[in-house]
């Protein structure tokens, strides 16, 4: 188990959370999180999450490729198109979003286009949070950064627009088939060719989780899964479930991570902070609440030693 000695020596999480004043609970947080060539709203934290890590997917794509990979001229800050069927319900969210610290949206709206294009185009906006505080995937096994465990994943050192959460996934996608293809033209500007190559986009959906309570995604040996995260009270796994690999990526890319790779423990994290006295209160609310889930379920005690 994780001990308290380990947990000390944990970075402050650096991903910048928000809060949105209307469309969510005020205890949930978000980040802005990205993903191949979408961009996402993510939960940065169990609590609050509607069953998927990834909330709502921000960006839309189209034949154009300006809408993959554009760049503020003036900022060299990142920019996405807003629009399709969600592109209100997108924009409205992003513009209530606000951080803890300096109060300020994600994002600022750079163009609005007018009502009823073909296209589906609504909006053109500029990111404001710094590369350093969003949160990334790991291109092969679609796992997100986690606030709790306070890591940044190393990204692809030749494209620099794909991360990486441990070197055996790096590894596993430097193949024709995936990355090593997709870095080639990422390296030439060629981000709108690469999506069209693999058609990622808005793959972020299915979260499984055993707070779910919904057995259909899981067949015996994902169940074993979840038992063996009860068993190490892996509250990082229990929480925030499975993730989504990209689409043409088998789920076997994700084995790795079964029961040898328990992440911190989101309850032993919420315990250190409080014996330190600096427990956010959301964090021991979202802890009471999964405390209170979980115990529909068995949890097997681990030993005491
Ligand atoms: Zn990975
Ligand atoms: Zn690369």
């Amino acid at each position: 188990m994780n001990s308290f000695e380990g947990l000390k020596r944990l970075p402050e999480p650096t991903m910048r959370a928000f809060r949105a004043s209307q469309h969510y609970d005020q205890l949930a947080t978000f980040a802005i999180g990205r993903n191949h060539a979408s961009w996402f709203l993510i939960h940065s934290k169990a609590y609050g999450m509607s069953l998927k890590r990834a909330e709502l997917c921000l960006n839309y794509i189209t034949s154009d490729p300006s809408t993959v990979g554009a760049v503020c001229p003036e900022t060299g800050r990142p920019m996405f198109t807003v629009g399709g069927t969600m592109g209100e319900e997108v924009l409205e969210t992003l513009l209530d979003l606000r951080d803890d610290k300096e109060k300020k949206a994600p994002i600022t709206v750079v163009k609005r286009y007018e009502k009823g294009r073909k296209d589906g185009k609504l909006a053109e906006v500029r990111v404001e949070v710094p590369d350093s505080e969003i949160a990334y995937a790991c291109a092969r096994c679609g796992r997100w950064e986690n606030e709790h465990q306070g890591v940044k994943f190393q990204r692809c050192s030749a494209c620099k627009s794909r991360y990486y959460c441990i070197p055996l996934c790096q590894k596993e996608d430097w193949t024709v088939q995936y990355h090593k293809s997709d870095c080639a033209l990422l390296r030439q500007g060629k981000a709108h060719e690469v999506e069209m190559r693999r058609k990622l986009h808005d793959n972020d959906w299915f979260h499984r989780s055993p707070l779910a309570r919904d057995n259909k995604y899981l067949n015996p040996g994902q169940q074993n899964f979840f038992d063996k995260a009860m068993a190490r009270e892996d509250w990082d796994l229990i929480g925030h479930g499975v993730y989504a690999p990209p689409r043409d990526v088998p789920d076997s890319a994700m084995k790795k991570f079964q029961f040898d790779q328990a992440p911190l423990g989101y309850d032993e994290v919420v315990q250190m902070k409080m014996l330190q006295g600096f427990a956010e209160r959301e964090e021991v609310l979202a802890h009471k609440e999964l405390t209170r889930r979980l115990r529909k379920y068995p949890v097997p005690r681990p030993p005491v030693s």
